[in-house]
């Protein structure tokens, strides 16, 4: 083991369900492998200001069920800037941290990536996002949780959609990532998913329209992701009371409710692999590196492919979910 005694974690970007499960993890296997560890409030605005607690293991009792993260969680335009993130390193150094472990998105590992770069901090990454849009895990934090509520709330539009044989556009959220939007569909049984990674391939509102609204349905779902590449469900709402409006048309926006609830079994698990694992690595002395679990295998992923590698999206489950909304 190389000279870490204490290290520091932060949840920092948007929450995810779970990231309370992985700060468990991360704590408890860290005293269990004899390190201090430091609780460090609000992402990386609590490393700027100071605002950080020593934890001990009663710390993280019964919070693996909840949703949100106990650290809190913020952005920080100050860790944006070399002075910042000087600050940032000083308070590191004054609370004796020699690691840190940052649970966050895209964003947050990339400012975990800088920091390490300039100031020679090991940085352990783990994936916290329900958009599950970082490359070299099979999922994210967060996701499995974000996809039930989704299934959830668009099982009731249905009842509804049913009801009035509506056309029904519902926007999730994923940035600019299609995965919950398509695997959402598919769980649901929705008719269609409106995703940034085809956009520019196809119109996918025609698409739909011609493999089928009202050949055999009275009723439609169409899950749309929010993006500014496909415009977002009101933008196709718009479109088709356009260009067809003999169609009685709906949107419902999930919003923020996709952030929340207690995580599921499949995101408590992964949260606990991997906040295990960001251990684990520490003690091999591994730096800069993202934690994630490929094909049921820990796997860590330097920052810089984590990062930069857009996460493809499985053709297959396009063909699953056109042949399975006939
Ligand atoms: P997420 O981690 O969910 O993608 P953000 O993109 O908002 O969320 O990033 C979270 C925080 O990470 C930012 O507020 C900032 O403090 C830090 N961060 C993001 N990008 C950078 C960067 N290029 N340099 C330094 N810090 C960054």
């Amino acid at each position: 083991m190389g000279a870490v005694k204490c290290i520091g974690i932060l949840t920092s970007g948007g929450d995810a369900p779970g990231m309370n499960a992985a700060i468990r993890a991360v704590t408890r296997s860290a005293i269990y492998n004899g390190l201090q560890v430091k609780g460090i409030y609000r992402g990386y605005r609590g490393l700027v200001t100071g605002e950080i607690k020593e934890f001990k293991s009663q710390n993280v009792s019964n919070i693996i069920q909840q949703g949100g993260t106990i650290l809190k969680t913020a952005r920080c335009q100050e860790f944006m800037t070399p002075e910042g993130r000087k600050l940032a390193y000083e308070n590191m150094k004054a609370e004796n941290i020699d690691a840190l472990v940052v649970i966050g998105g895209d964003g947050s590992l990339t400012g975990a990536r800088i920091f390490a770069q300039e100031f020679d901090v090991p940085c352990i990454g783990l994936p916290g996002t329900i958009d599950n849009d970082l490359y070299g895990t099979d999922t994210t934090i967060g996701y499995d949780t974000a996809l039930n509520t989704i299934i959830e709330a668009v099982d009731k539009i249905r009842d509804t959609a049913t009801s009035h044989e509506r056309l029904f556009f519902v926007e999730v959220m994923g940035r600019d990532a299609g995965f919950l939007a398509l695997n959402g569909a598919i769980a649901s049984g929705a008719e269609a998913a409106i995703i940034p990674e085809f956009s520019t391939e196809v119109d996918q509102l025609e698409e739909f329209i011609k493999n089928g609204f009202r050949k055999s349905k009275n009723s439609s779902i169409v899950i749309v992701a929010e993006s500014e590449v496909t415009g977002g469900a009101m933008h196709y709402a718009e479109r088709v009371k356009n260009e067809y409006p003999q169609y009685d048309v709906r949107v419902t926006i999930l919003g923020h409710l996709q952030r929340g609830g207690s995580p599921t079994a499949h995101d408590r698990i992964l949260a606990s692999r991997l906040g295990a694992a960001a251990i684990d690595a520490i003690m091999e002395d591994q730096r800069n590196v993202m934690i994630g679990i490929e094909n049921d295998e820990i796997v860590y992923i330097p920052f810089s492919k984590a990062i930069k590698n857009d996460k493809p999206i499985k053709r297959q489950l396009v063909s699953v979910l056109k042949e399975l909304s006939i």
